[in-house]
């Protein structure tokens, strides 16, 4: 987003859910994907050690030197392991299974949980938007992730224990508002996989818009979007007249109203430098 004086700085959002397998990545690839094609100059970077974010966008493990993981151990900056994707305007800052040491290499570090903030610092004037793909845990990538962005996107299957995640999910935004990051906004829940014929998904929708807001474009069950990843294409550029498709760019429209509409922007990152100085 530019501003009044010329300076733009990306607004930072996190893919989070602790539970495995709800669609976080399919969103951070496809919404970064649709948000590029509006024009944007968007970044995604790969928090989960199962690099599927980075193979999503046909970015193969083993063929990057370095990676996200010697971001944030200090050895390298963002800049130099951002790789340019197959959609026009769409970067990836790449993970691969070596992200998993991070965590222990970090373990004595004070400011272990602010490593992803103070890198992403550098870069943050050459987007407008930046997302980032977080792993099914509540773990030290996570709250880096938490600790380095504007707002939290929180896909959700219309499942029975769909809430239950949810409510230690909070808990643990409301942690990281509490310390290191005051500005920290919850986005909304986007629904992923959304099967209309069933009426459990229904009932879990309705109770999810009693407590948050709820994105109106939903992600339905569309088997193109599973197909996708082993092109190493995000769907638009797999098959762009899909439903999932349809659903990606729907929701991109709408998280870009919303931001612009609400004035919203990247928040000025001086916590983050004045824990580096
Ligand atoms: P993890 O917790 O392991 O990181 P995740 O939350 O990132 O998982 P995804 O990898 O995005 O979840 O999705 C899980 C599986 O469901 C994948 O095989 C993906 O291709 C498939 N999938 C995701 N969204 C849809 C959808 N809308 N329709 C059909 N399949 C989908
Ligand atoms: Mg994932």
């Amino acid at each position: 987003m530019r501003d009044p004086m010329g300076e733009s700085r990306a607004r930072v959002t996190c893919v989070v859910n602790q539970k495995g397998g709800v669609g976080k990545t399919t969103t951070a690839v496809n919404l970064a994907a649709s948000v590029a094609t509006a024009e944007k100059r968007t970044l995604l970077i790969d928090m989960d050690p199962q690099g599927n974010a980075s193979s999503g966008c046909g970015v193969r493990a083993g063929t990057r030197e370095r990676t996200i993981y010697d971001v944030i151990i200090g050895e390298v900056s963002m800049s130099e392991v951002v790789v340019e994707a197959t959609v026009p305007g769409l970067f990836v800052a790449p993970a691969t299974q070596d992200l998993v040491a991070a965590e222990l290499e970090l373990v004595d570090d004070p400011k272990r949980a602010l490593k992803l903030k103070e890198a992403i610092l550098s870069v943050v004037d050459q987007f407008d938007h930046v997302f980032i793909d977080c792993p099914p845990s509540l773990g030290l990538l996570t709250v880096n992730a938490l600790a380095a962005a504007d707002a939290v996107l929180v896909p959700l299957q219309c499942e029975y224990y769909a809430l239950e995640g949810l409510t230690h999910l909070m808990a643990t935004i409301d942690r990281v508002k509490n310390g290191m990051n005051p500005s920290l906004e919850v986005e909304g829940v986007v629904l992923t996989m959304f099967d209309p014929r069933n009426n459990l998904a229904h009932q879990v929708a309705e109770e999810v818009k009693k407590h948050f807001f709820v994105f109106e474009s939903v992600i339905p069950r569309n088997v193109r979007l599973s197909e996708a990843p082993s092109h190493g294409k995000p769907i638009i550029l797999y098959d762009v007249s899909s439903k999932g498709a349809q659903g990606y760019l729907a929701l991109a429209r709408e998280l870009l109203l919303k931001t612009e509409r609400d004035g919203k922007r990247g928040a000025k990152r001086k916590a983050a430098a004045g824990a580096r100085a």
